[in-house]
């Protein structure tokens, strides 16, 4: 049996065309699926017999169980799921002026292991299939009653160390007949994978890229983030310059701010010098204190001078509002707590 979310309209219509049902049936069921989301094939009125025959001996809904749901004082909720095989991801709603936006997990555990973040605390069990990104979507809707309008690949995983099946998912989160969430409305963050990001921009997909940063120069970067050995700042500038060149979008670049290690005068003119004159936006991210790890998040009043600094520098800036503070709902905590569970 597998999840029926896990296709795109493509893949269900070719399957569905194998089997040698006619080709308007893949639009029939894919309007059951995102526009009625419906969580039956019963409930699919309009398919013959044969069809859901065929349906319901292959395909199931379920993979999802809630475990635990925490509303913030300020209107955040956080989801915490169980997969079949037992293992729990998170994700997070967050209520914005323009809309309910998500962010979801791409996998259970992350392999690329950067010190400061409690997901990669957690070496990566296994990638996510498409329909278990998809049901974190439509589970938080139904269970909210409200439609998501942004979805954000920021939890828990790399994205592009699931690049097919994070493809797919964007294609059915943009499908127009389906959840229609536009290209300008998906997020995609990613920690640095190089190949990627080239074979991202050659996608055109119009989606949104933000790029994990969080340090300008070599030294500072593979201390916080080991794939910086693999593919450093050189390099990750001519792929940032690729996917610039190819997709005319804007890239936003995060940036969190750790106190004494890359929140110095230093570090915000290294910053300024390397992205001066590129259609960016840097997002800086006051660190979420983990547990396990020696770094404190920067004092507020380091983290305006380096906002005012890399302003004066000529730079598109913005210091990030904090959501879900007393659910722990912020990016980068969403592992301690599911695994806190688990014991
Ligand atoms: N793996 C991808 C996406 C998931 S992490 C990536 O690294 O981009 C999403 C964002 O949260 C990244 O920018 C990451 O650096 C940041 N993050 C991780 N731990 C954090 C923490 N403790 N406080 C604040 N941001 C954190
Ligand atoms: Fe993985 Fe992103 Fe956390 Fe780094 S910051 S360990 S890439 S989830």
């Amino acid at each position: 049996m597998k999840l029926i979310y896990n296709y795109t309209f493509e893949d269900l219509q070719e399957l569905l065309l194998e089997k040698g049902f006619k080709k308007y049936r893949t639009s029939q069921v894919w309007d059951w699926l995102y526009d009625k989301k419906v969580n039956s094939f019963e409930l699919m009125k309009n398919l013959p017999s044969d069809l859901l025959e065929y349906l319901n001996n292959n395909y199931t809904f379920d993979s999802l169980a809630l475990i635990q749901r925490q509303v913030s004082t300020d209107g955040t909720q956080k989801f915490l799921y169980k997969l079949l095989d037992g293992n729990l991801i998170e994700s997070v709603v967050m209520r914005h002026h323009y809309g309910n936006s998500i962010c979801i997990s791409t996998q259970i555990g992350c392999n690329i292991g950067c010190s400061f973040c409690a997901s990669g605390q957690l070496k990566r069990i296994r990638n996510l299939d498409v329909g278990e990104m998809v049901l974190q979507v439509l589970e938080s809707e139904r269970l909210m009653g409200e439609k998501i309008d942004s979805v954000v690949l920021m939890g828990i995983g790399e994205p592009f160390d699931n690049f097919d099946n994070v493809v797919k998912l964007l294609k059915i989160l943009n499908h127009q007949k389906g959840f229609n969430i536009g290209a300008r409305r998906l997020t995609v963050s990613t920690s640095g994978i190089v190949p990627k990001i080239y074979e991202f921009a050659d996608l055109k997909l119009q989606v949104n890229l933000a790029l994990s940063l969080h340090a300008a120069t070599d030294e500072l970067r593979s201390k916080l983030m080991k794939i910086n050995n693999v593919y450093n700042i050189e390099k990750l500038m001519e792929s940032l310059n690729y996917y610039l060149q190819v997709t005319n979008r804007r890239v936003t670049i995060e940036y969190i701010l750790i106190d004494g290690v890359n929140d110095r005068e230093k570090d915000a003119i290294n910053l300024v010098n390397l992205l001066k004159g590129m259609n960016v936006y840097i997002n800086l991210i006051p660190y979420n204190k983990v547990f396990e790890t020696e770094y404190e998040r920067s004092r507020e009043a380091n983290q305006k001078r380096f906002l005012h600094l890399l302003k004066r520098g000529g730079l598109d800036v913005t210091l990030r509002k904090e959501q879900g503070h007393d659910i722990e709902a912020a990016c980068g905590q969403l592992r301690s707590k599911a695994e806190k569970k688990k014991k």
